[in-house]
């Protein structure tokens, strides 16, 4: 089956820089229902991910390396170990997660309890 790679990569680069932004955004310390709520969404977006052969694998490294959700610091680590998952596999450079720091700024200032809330 013949696919377009740009348009998957292109997909796959929007969706990480949004993926990331999330967790940069999420709670420091979240409430029982927040982190359900990130748990959640993980699963879905996992689930509903519309390259169907990129689902089927980070689904699968999911049942792997289930989220971690307890804290900002927590999703924000998982997700960048997790990526490298994916950067291995696809044979791409490992990403240094001490240097996430600032990398993924949303843009939207001091409302800092403006996600999850
Ligand atoms: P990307 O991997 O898209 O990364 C974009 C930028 O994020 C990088 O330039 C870097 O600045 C930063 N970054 C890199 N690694 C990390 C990290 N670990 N943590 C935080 N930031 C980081 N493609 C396939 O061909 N097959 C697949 O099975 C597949 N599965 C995917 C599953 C998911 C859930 C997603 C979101 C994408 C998937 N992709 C897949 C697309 C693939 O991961 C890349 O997005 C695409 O190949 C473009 O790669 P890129 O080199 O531009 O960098």
């Amino acid at each position: 089956k013949l696919g377009n790679e740009t348009a998957k990569a292109e997909l796959g680069r929007a969706t990480w820089k949004y993926f990331h932004t999330v967790m940069a955004r999420f709670p420091e310390t979240p409430t029982e229902d927040q982190k359900e709520a990130l748990r959640s969404y993980i699963y879905l977006f996992a689930r509903l991910y519309p390259c169907g052969e990129c689902a089927e694998h980070f689904m699968q490294h999911l049942s792997k390396y289930p989220p971690q959700v307890s804290s900002r610091n927590a999703a924000s680590g998982w997700a960048c170990f997790i990526h490298n998952e994916v950067n291995a596999m696809l044979d791409k450079p490992e990403f240094d997660c001490a240097n996430l720091g600032d990398f993924y700024d949303c843009g939207c200032g001091g409302d800092e309890e403006g996600a999850a809330a």
